[in-house]
């Protein structure tokens, strides 16, 4: 008896990773900056991983070392959006 609950727990129908799905779920249009934890204010981007910060955020970060602060490649540049469209 106790077999069918194991198979039941390993059972693989239905067992496909759910987490990718949840993933692409957080990363919307409106996700806020992962060094002020709120919305942008002036997004900007940095020149080698494209990760987004408000720009004064990153502007302060890069005072104190010039690499990203999530993936940690160094950057040259940071990419005001509203100066690009401008
Ligand atoms: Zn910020
Ligand atoms: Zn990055």
């Amino acid at each position: 008896m106790s077999a069918i609950k194991v198979a039941l727990q390993h059972s693989p129908k239905g067992g496909r990773h759910k987490t990718s799905k949840a993933m692409s779920a957080e990363v919307s249009p409106d996700s806020k900056c992962p060094i002020c934890l709120d919305v942008f204010h002036n997004m900007s981007y940095l020149d080698r991983c494209l990760h987004k910060f408000c720009f004064r955020c990153i502007l302060e970060w890069s005072k104190n070392k010039p690499e990203c602060p999530l993936c940690k490649q160094p950057f040259r540049s940071i990419y005001h959006i509203n100066s690009i469209y401008h």
